[in-house]
């Protein structure tokens, strides 16, 4: 028998990490509008994603602040 089914599960909803954000943007390469998840418990980040359309690398700079974007760069990286 589970007791108090209801508030297990509202503890495993308020203690997941917070959502992704997710933010659109123009390609570096091919221009096109893409978007990317970008996860606002890091407050700086740089990471390189492959752009959804054109598949090349672009590099990601973020940082955060009280779960908004207040940073956003997208480079092409030279290959
Ligand atoms: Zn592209």
């Amino acid at each position: 028998m589970i007791l108090f089914p209801n508030r297990i599960a509202l503890f495993l909803l308020t203690t997941k990490t917070p959502p992704m954000i997710e933010h659109f943007f123009q390609c570096p390469h091919c221009f096109e509008e893409i978007s990317m998840l970008v996860d606002p418990s890091v407050r700086r980040q740089e990471y390189i994603e492959d752009c959804e359309v054109c598949c090349n690398p672009i590099e990601i700079q973020v940082e955060m602040e009280e779960g908004e974007i207040m940073y956003f760069e997208a480079n092409s990286i030279e290959q």
